[in-house]
């Protein structure tokens, strides 16, 4: 039922994008919209834009520009400027990637045999799999091109697989133009197998397209530098033809405590705290606890300071600051809040990674 009723909504999505029920109203102004100046085309482009997003002018939108919508919404593209230091811990993690991808990038010649060009992170959420890959692109000064395929099967229903193949084709595109590697992330990759393995979905065609455009990248020419690195919390749900094209699997794991203790270093770095802080104490504390929550802790401990000087009125004063941060305070937010994983997830991403790991 869920999934006609999916359907019925994306039909009457592409109904609307294609201009089916198009009232006169809105067909002239489409024509007068696309009659307008070769040289204001981009303010076309926007009114299109916001015509196509709000709910009673989606039907304004022509063809080409509800897909580039649809298409461009899901599609991150950037040159980011996070910096390995960033990354803490990892360590395994980070010496498989510079091996696969950063000396490539530096001395081709050395590697006459090629090199791994498909890489998969797994593990538990928010331990560290975008944050790598985006300082992987940084560190090779590439492209990063996130794509989240779970929102892709969704909002591209019934079209996931000719836009998997228009990803594809940008991201080359995008290396031979401009000459630089180029990544491409694709977040929760195991929602491309779908939940099920019916024709009726698409998904076995969608998952199809997408091994042959890997090996397509796999197979390319040796100076290719078009990578793809795939994550997901779920690997065990990924099959053997999807694994085999990953050469590269890297686990990233919780962190330990020697990682914890450096993550309440780096995000307290920029806060107000005591002297006596022991951020060594808060790490064994967190044992369990991803280096996102880490993060969140620390963002709380901070909320908790600036809230309090608000609630005493002196907020507005000049000079008037917050007090320092104690472990105590940190102590207090562990109370309210748990880790997000259990011991048996914790066991399950182990006992994948020994059977299918590859560093
Ligand atoms: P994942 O992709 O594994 O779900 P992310 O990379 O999106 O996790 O992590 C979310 C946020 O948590 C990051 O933006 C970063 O702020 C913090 N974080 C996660 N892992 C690390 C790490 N290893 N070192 C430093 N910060 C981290």
């Amino acid at each position: 039922m869920e999934r006609a009723s999916a359907y019925q909504n994306r039909i009457k999505d592409l109904q609307m994008s294609h201009g089916f029920d198009e009232d006169r109203e809105s067909s002239n102004m489409n024509k007068i919209l696309q009659q307008k100046s070769p040289t204001s085309k981009n303010e076309n482009d926007k009114t299109l834009r916001q015509f196509g997003n709000s709910k009673q002018g989606s039907n304004v939108g022509n063809d080409v520009e509800g897909q580039k919508d649809d298409f461009d919404d899901l599609i991150m593209k950037e040159k980011p400027e996070v910096s390995w230091n960033e990354v803490i811990g990892l360590e395994d993690a980070k010496r498989a990637i510079r091996e696969s991808v950063v000396y490539p990038t530096k001395r081709i010649d050395l590697f006459p045999l090629g090199w791994p060009r498909g890489i998969l992170l797994y593990g538990p959420p928010g331990c560290g799999k975008t944050l790598l890959a985006a300082a992987t692109a940084a560190e090779v000064d590439g492209y990063f091109v996130n794509v989240d395929a779970a929102s892709m099967m969704s909002k591209w229903l019934g079209e996931a697989e000719k836009n998997v193949a228009k990803l594809f084709a940008m991201a080359r595109k995008l290396n031979e133009d401009e000459n630089i590697p180029v990544l491409l992330f694709i977040d929760e990759i195991d929602s491309l197998l779908g939940t099920r393995n019916s024709e009726v979905g698409g998904e076995v065609r969608v998952k199809n397209q997408f091994l042959t455009e890997i090996d397509g990248i796999n197979n390319k020419s040796k100076e290719s530098q078009l990578y793809i690195i795939g994550a997901t919390n779920k690997p065990w749900s990924l099959e053997a033809g999807f694994l085999r094209r990953f050469q590269k699997r890297i686990y990233v794991t919780l962190p330990d405590y020697a990682s914890r203790t450096n993550l309440f270093n780096q995000y307290t770095a920029p806060l107000k705290k005591e002297s006596s802080f022991k951020p060594m104490e808060l790490a064994k504390l967190a044992e369990g606890y991803s280096a996102s929550d880490i993060k969140d802790i620390c963002q709380s401990a901070q909320l908790k300071v600036v809230n309090e000087l608000f609630e005493s009125g002196k907020a507005m004063e000049a000079e008037a600051n917050t007090r320092d941060i104690t472990t105590a305070d940190f102590k207090e937010i562990f109370k309210k809040r748990k880790p997000s994983l259990g011991i048996e997830m914790i066991r399950a991403y182990a006992k994948w990674s020994d059977q299918f790991k590859a560093l």
